[in-house]
């Protein structure tokens, strides 16, 4: 079964599927995360990379079609959930390419909300565990013991851009795939908790 993940940053869609990963073995693909892996090689892609994110626009198709292409050939498990792809049309189109799509979630989240999680958000470099400033006072992960920190690209400006680049190119998504009747809508204002427990209705 292949699953996509849709929703504004900070809807919780990392978070989620951390949540999903502790009770069901699944192949995950989040683009986001991949990406930033080649950049952590220092290679001169990964620099180029660096750049699109810092800057919160989006990375070409030719690049993310060869991080989604790696993963799926070397994928061990039935279940395949795409975190942050398809980002556009043309990424949904070459999803299609690709594989079969069975469901997709969709987080819906107010910008307000959103934006209010993502300034407050702190990630661990090693797991990448997710939690908020309002909620825990140390750096240091309470899931692994990791350093948690800031990610480059949580700044106002650069989630301004991302949430510019979601409303004009991710959200005209929504429809796409509601059209196909494969759109299940969650509402991602709640907590994790029961996010989590709407999810997995859906996924079983
Ligand atoms: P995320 O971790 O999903 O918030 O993604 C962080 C950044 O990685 C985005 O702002 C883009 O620069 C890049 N990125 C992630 N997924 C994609 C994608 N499907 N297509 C293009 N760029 C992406």
């Amino acid at each position: 079964m292949n699953i996509v993940l849709l929703g504004i940053q900070g809807s919780g869609k990392g978070s989620l599927v951390l949540n999903i990963q502790s009770v069901m073995d699944i192949t995950l693909i989040s683009t986001g995360q991949l990406l930033r892996d080649e950049v952590a090689t220092g290679s001169p892609l990964g620099k180029h990379i660096n750049e699109m994110q810092v800057s919160g626009r989006l990375v070409e198709l030719n690049t993310v079609m060869r991080v989604i292409d790696n993963k799926l050939h070397s994928k061990t498990k039935d279940t395949v959930i795409f975190d942050g792809f398809p980002r556009n049309i043309e990424q949904l189109r070459a999803l299609d390419k690709v594989c079969n799509v069975d469901k997709v979630i969709y987080l819906k989240l107010s910008k307000e909300v959103a934006i209010d999680r993502i300034v407050n958000r702190l990630t661990c470099k090693d797991c990448g565990y997710i939690t908020s400033k309002l909620m825990y006072n140390s750096d240091i992960c309470p899931n692994c013991g990791g350093k948690l920190v800031m990610r480059s690209d949580d700044t106002i400006e650069g989630v301004n851009i991302r949430f510019k680049v979601y409303e004009d190119e991710t959200l005209p998504l929504v429809e796409v795939y509601r059209k196909r009747g494969i759109l299940y809508e969650i509402d991602a204002s709640r907590t994790m908790e029961e996010i989590f427990e709407s999810v997995m209705k859906v996924i079983k």
